[in-house]
């Protein structure tokens, strides 16, 4: 049984190792949030959920809000790294070993398939296995974010992060020196929008919930739910205007086509809730989003609306999709859980301080000690209680 002192090797805009305990006291953290944010309703329980991307950011906090929150049999699928040997597991992984452990300690069911949601292998041993026992399934959650989809035919398929029209030439953040620079990004090209498309936007979604549905394996009145987000002015040439809000676009026009398909006047139907920027594995792979996200949490905290993964999930399940509950949407059908970053009096604020920060005053206009302490916090490090100078077992099961 391996057991080492592990230190965080950041890489750019992420870490070749994680921290197992540090991951564990994360999902403890969450998991009481969930307890606390959720009272169920005996009269309309969630009995099954299915979560799409379920190991970080919003996937496991909406997994943990199901299984903690409301005692669902939860259902999750993902794609990390188990440790091997004397090599360290990734972040996710070390997060769905606790979740596991303490579904059993609790007599909660939490199970994981580990392998590429896109493919037709994964999605047929997901079926299986909700045919096993875990499903019919009450909620469907898709929230995978991947760089790159090998689609049924077997073609591959890359998703970018540029602008298109014309190259981006604005405010930047370089996460190695702590700098705010100037950058610019060059256009996408057609293929390029065509690849984002294809492994951000709706088709994958679309796949898997026409298979869910054929096989018979939703419960009725099931709801089926995909993330989203819109942002700010400051980050739309490289964000909405680029190619992955094109992707977005794609993904909520199939949320109105999935609705039909589901909507069966038990409350059923498909939904893409726009959620809050928050420092994910994801986002601190976008250009400029480090900076706002520092600029956002300065505000954000300082008018008492700040919200993490896990709060945000706890507000979605609670007021919006759980069984009896009516989601509220925008014009566009879409439920806005961003509605306090987007709020009037966070925006101007933030706009008059993206304008302002420079590299000198960075930790006086910014909370980019707080962007900072998320990041670590996303692989396990820099966590309270926790004893980084401890070697600890890296080999951890899912139970
Ligand atoms: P994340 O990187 O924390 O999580 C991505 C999840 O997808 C992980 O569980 C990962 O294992 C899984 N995954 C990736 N490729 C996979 C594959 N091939 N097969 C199976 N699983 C795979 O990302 P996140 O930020 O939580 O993003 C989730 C969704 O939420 C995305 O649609 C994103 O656009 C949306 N969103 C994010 C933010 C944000 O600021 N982070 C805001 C609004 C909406």
């Amino acid at each position: 049984m391996p057991q080492i002192v592990i230190e965080p090797r950041i890489r750019g805009f992420i870490s070749l190792t994680a921290h197992p305990e540090g991951c564990a006291a994360n999902v403890r953290e969450q998991v009481a949030i969930a307890r606390t944010g959720i009272t169920p309703n005996p009269d309309a329980p969630i009995r099954s959920v299915l979560v799409l991307g379920s190991s970080t950011g919003y996937g496991l906090a909406s997994a943990i809000v199901a299984c903690f929150g409301y005692g669902a049999k939860t259902l999750g699928v993902c794609f990390e790294k188990a440790p091997e040997g004397d090599k360290v597991g990734t972040a996710g992984w070390y997060n769905l070993a606790e979740a596991h452990r303490l579904a059993k300690e609790s007599g909660l069911t939490f199970r994981t398939i580990n392998g590429d949601a896109f493919s037709p292998e994964v999605k047929a041993e997901t079926v299986r296995a909700l045919r096993d026992g875990i499903g019919p399934v009450d909620l469907v959650i898709y929230s995978l974010a991947a760089p790159r989809r090998k689609d049924a035919q077997g073609n591959i398929w890359n998703s970018t992060l540029k602008p298109i029209g014309g190259r981006y030439d604005g405010k930047g953040f370089d996460l190695r020196n702590e700098a705010v620079t100037e950058s610019s990004i060059e256009a996408a090209t057609d293929d390029e929008i065509a690849g984002t498309i294809k492994v951000m936007g709706g088709e994958d979604w679309r796949e898997w919930t026409t298979l869910l549905r054929d096989e018979g394996v939703l419960a009725p009145g099931a709801r089926n739910v995909a993330y989203s987000y819109i942002g700010p002015e400051v980050s739309s040439a490289i964000y909405r205007r680029g190619t992955i809000g094109r992707a977005k676009e794609d993904l909520e026009r199939t949320a109105h086509e999935l609705h039909t398909l589901l909507a069966d006047g038990r409350g059923g139907g498909s939904w893409v809730s726009v959620n809050k920027g928050l420092v994910t594995q994801a986002s601190s792979a976008i250009p400029a989003v480090p900076l706002y996200l520092s600029i956002l949490y300065k505000v954000m905290k300082a008018q008492g609306s700040h919200e993490g993964t896990i709060e945000q999930m706890v507000r979605l399940f609670r007021d919006q999709i759980s069984p009896g509950r009516t989601p509220h949407v925008d014009a566009e059908g879409r439920i806005r859980l961003d509605d306090w970053e987007m709020a009037a009096p966070v925006q101007t604020v933030v706009e008059e301080l993206w304008e302002a920060t420079t590299t000198e005053n960075l930790a006086n206009t910014t909370d980019y000690a707080g962007f900072k302490s998320d990041f670590y916090r996303l692989f396990g490090f820099g966590v309270d209680g926790v004893d980084y100078s401890v070697p600890v077992e890296i080999d951890r099961p899912l139970v």
